[in-house]
């Protein structure tokens, strides 16, 4: 069978494009290697209880906002059932003498920092202007009718952490402003202000979780594609991309079949699509620059039941930071392990009141799990499952600092390495939100979304920013490269 288009990886990147094209008319195929689909947006269940495994909370949603407008297009405004986060607090930062809210709106947030720390209300103002500034000149964040281009952005040439320091000069309100960085893996010495800008501006806008998970997201998402005629492949791993006349004729599944298309698009981690190339002359310079990409780092999650109402749910998430430096990752230090964590409730239509479940996110480096490393998910040796059960046991430790009683309200609890997203997702060394984005080097660790193959494209959280609003815009940029971006953004805008 010949399609349109062939998209490999069905996680959010490769269902949006998938989307998108379809609506067009055009005829799409997605190959998914597992046998679930969503990859970073899969869900999973224990003692009847659902975990979200890469979507605790997302953002602007509300009517007039972003990623409102983008949800209207894609048809899942009014599907999914969303939970406002708190207000006056929907990320609380927490160190070992005190507690600071992160709050909702920017007035909001503004005089909530500033009751903490009179005299930065000017810093504060004036790093608010400066993110909103950010995202108000990006167009795909306003979707307004100016060329995307992410090169003309100086932000990202600027340091997150060394912009903060320049408008606000007390030591703790400058942690406080960046004490979620593990929404972004913060690196002080690399991370780009605009990643920051983009991420933390779309939050205070406002603050979401879906309820009852977030498959629930993929499963509309897919059944948009098969409604259009598009055809859905499990259990589908592309093994090799064959070419014909310069451009890319077909796929070679890794169980040998072929399908064929006009135009590729690959959700995968670049890397990955490197290795689909195997047979295909490629420059060494671009093999080169891919193959020496610094992906972000990975990440280690608790995944709690709590026993029946015993534990409340927190309409927050809760950043606790060891050290007054929140700067951890590039710190990293295992002897002080977890130096932060934060904790997620799980938002289901069960109870607002009790949480069921919650996961606990914090730090994990490749080279913890070298004894492991060419072990298979669900295979990895009894040494394995202990540590990891070791690790649960110094992240609950650590948690009843914050949280008295808590061990005393799980049921049980469960939890996955940068090892499990590696076999689960394909990104390189278990990485948390692929390609590290570098101030150092902007242009560098900028990955577009067309190559030098011109039927050949990349999507997803490499391409532009990850999370849910990065991976949206980086799709409509993918498609937009097929379709025409101005005529995208028209559709998109007046949906
Ligand atoms: C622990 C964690 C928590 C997070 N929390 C949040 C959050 O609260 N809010 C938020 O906005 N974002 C969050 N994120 C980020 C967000 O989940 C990701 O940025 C986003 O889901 C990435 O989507 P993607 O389409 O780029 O890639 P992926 O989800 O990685 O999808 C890639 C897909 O390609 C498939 N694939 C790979 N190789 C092949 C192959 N050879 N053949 C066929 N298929 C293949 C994979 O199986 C997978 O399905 C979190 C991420 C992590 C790791």
């Amino acid at each position: 069978m010949k399609y349109d288009v062939v998209i490999i990886g069905s996680g959010l990147g490769g269902l949006l494009c998938g989307n998108i094209l379809s609506k067009e008319g055009y005829s799409v195929c997605i190959l998914e290697k597992n046998n679930k689909l969503g990859g970073s947006l899969q869900t999973f269940g224990r003692k009847a209880c659902i975990f979200n495994t890469g979507l605790n909370y997302t953002e602007s949603l509300d009517e007039g906002q972003i990623l409102h407008q983008y949800f209207r297009y894609f048809g899942l405004h009014n599907k999914l059932k969303l939970r406002r986060l708190d207000e006056n607090g929907f990320d609380i930062i927490s160190f070992n003498d005190g507690t600071y809210n992160l709050a909702m709106g920017i007035k909001n947030y503004r005089d909530t920092l500033s009751g903490y720390f009179p005299k930065e209300k000017s810093g504060i103002i004036k790093y608010l202007e400066k993110i909103k500034n950010i995202c108000s000149s990006i167009s795909l964040y306003n979707l307004s009718d100016k060329p995307f281009n992410i090169f003309e952005c100086d932000s990202l040439g600027i340091g997150a952490a060394d912009f903060i320091q320049s408008v606000i000069s007390d030591y703790r309100l400058q942690n406080v402003i960046a004490g979620n960085n593990l929404m972004y893996a913060g690196h002080k010495e690399k991370t780009p202000l605009l990643i920051h800008a983009l991420i933390n501006n779309s939050f205070i806008e406002s603050a979401w979780r879906v309820v009852d998970g977030s498959h629930l997201m993929i499963n509309i998402l897919a059944e948009t594609i098969t409604n259009n005629g598009g055809s859905i492949f499990k259990n589908a791993k592309a093994g090799k991309l064959l070419t014909e006349n310069g451009s890319i004729k077909s796929v070679e599944l890794t169980n040998g079949e072929q399908i064929e298309g006009k135009y590729f698009i690959s959700n995968t981690h670049p890397e990955q699509l490197l290795s689909m190339l195997s047979t295909v002359k490629i420059s060494s310079a671009f093999s080169y620059r891919i193959s020496n990409l610094e992906d972000t780092i990975g990440i280690f999650t608790l995944y709690l039941v709590f026993k029946k109402n015993s534990f409340p749910y927190l309409n927050y998430n809760f950043y606790h930071n060891n050290q007054d430096n929140v700067w951890v990752v590039g710190n990293y230090d295992r002897a002080k392990w977890p130096q932060m964590y934060a904790l997620m409730s799980t938002a289901t239509s069960k109870s607002d009141y009790y949480a069921e479940s919650a996961s606990v996110l914090t730090y994990m480096k490749y080279d913890e799990l070298e004894p492991w490393k060419n072990t298979f998910t669900g295979d990895r040796g009894d040494d394995y499952l202990q540590f990891k059960n070791d690790k649960c046991e110094m992240l609950l430790n650590a948690m009843e600092k914050q949280f008295p009683g808590i061990r005393s309200c799980v049921d049980s609890y469960y939890s996955s390495t940068p090892l499990t997203w590696r076999d689960y997702t394909g990104t390189r060394s278990g990485s948390a939100y692929g390609v590290l984005k570098d101030y150092n080097k902007p242009m560098e660790s900028v990955i577009l979304p067309r190559t030098k193959i011109p039927n050949l494209f990349l999507t997803g959280q490499n391409t532009n920013v990850h999370g849910i609003l990065g991976v949206t815009i980086s799709s409509v940029i993918t498609c937009g490269e097929i379709l025409n971006i101005q005529y995208l953004v028209r559709k998109i805008r007046n949906a």
